[in-house]
């Protein structure tokens, strides 16, 4: 069975769709398999995949509202070397549509559970909010990645993620915990950045990763080609915090979580 992470933090655009795609694109190139789930309809993770959000037949929509056949959502991404579950705005209408499900909370969880043996990763982007399909995120995750920007406003909004964690933990998923922090568009140059990294390893200690993804123009552009960066620009720093990110998150696992039993 593989790993489930959720990229999460309900703060938008601290880095949840870069810090996914990159993982997954550099996972990927470390012989892992990897599906990207798109949690969020923005659907940026689906578009800077190089996938249409507009013209994909089925989506993750289909899967959690009309019990769509898994396979038939999954999409394999070549050039990124991970398969997609993708989205686009229709998913927005989910949180309605699903109210009156019963067991509403823990569709995408049931659902993954039906390829998990097939991955060695599942990676999953969530919204920038902490509703229903978040909720959903958590209760199918092992982990929590959360990646913090390292502003003003960082700290702000962490209780309510940190709580939405434990309230998980405790009524629907005991194993889920916080995976690592990730500190996005680093920039030392900005004289805050010091101060709030210094807050972040005092209120996450080990939990916080060591790889620091700078900003980055490359990080910035490779979505507008439907690429992951690594195969974007492959010596960019921002490739190459990437690689360093996802050589820590296998380096923290034990290896016996990531055995994917239906592929080792
Ligand atoms: P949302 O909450 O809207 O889903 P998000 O948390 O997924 O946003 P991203 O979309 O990954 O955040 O990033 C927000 C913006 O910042 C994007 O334009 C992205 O290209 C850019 N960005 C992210 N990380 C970096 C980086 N390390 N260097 C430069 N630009 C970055
Ligand atoms: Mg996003």
């Amino acid at each position: 069975m593989g790993v489930v992470l959720a990229v999460a933090n309900q703060k938008g655009g601290v880095g949840k769709t870069t810090t996914s795609i990159n993982l997954s694109a550099s996972l990927a190139s470390m012989n892992k398999r990897v599906l990207l789930v798109d949690l969020d309809p923005q659907g940026n993770a689906t578009s800077g995949s190089g996938v249409d959000k507009n013209q994909l037949q089925v989506t993750l929509y289909d899967l959690l509202v009309n019990d769509q056949n898994i396979d038939d959502v999954i999409v394999p991404v070549k050039s990124a070397g991970y398969d997609l579950i993708g989205c686009n705005t229709d998913l927005t209408g989910a949180e309605i549509a699903l109210q009156p499900k019963e067991g509403r909370e823990s569709l995408l969880s049931q659902m993954l559970n039906q390829v998990r043996g097939r991955y060695h990763f599942i990676i999953i982007d969530c919204p920038p909010a902490l509703g229903l399909l978040t909720v959903n995120g958590l209760i199918a995750a092992d982990g929590v990645i959360i990646p913090m920007q390292c502003e003003y406003y960082a700290m702000e909004g962490l209780t309510a993620l940190v709580s939405t964690i434990s309230r998980i933990a405790a009524t629907h998923n005991q194993k889920l915990k916080i995976e690592g922090v990730v500190r996005t568009m680093y920039d030392p140059r900005n004289s805050l950045t010091g101060d709030v990294s210094e807050q972040l390893a005092e209120y996450f200690k080990d939990d916080l990763y060591q790889t620091l993804v700078p900003r980055n123009v490359r990080l910035a552009e490779a979505p507008s080609y439907g690429l992951p960066v690594l195969q974007y620009d492959k010596d960019s720093k921002g490739a190459k915090a990437y690689l360093a990110l996802a050589g820590e998150v296998l380096k923290r696992l034990p290896p016996e979580a990531i055995k994917a039993a239906e592929i080792d």
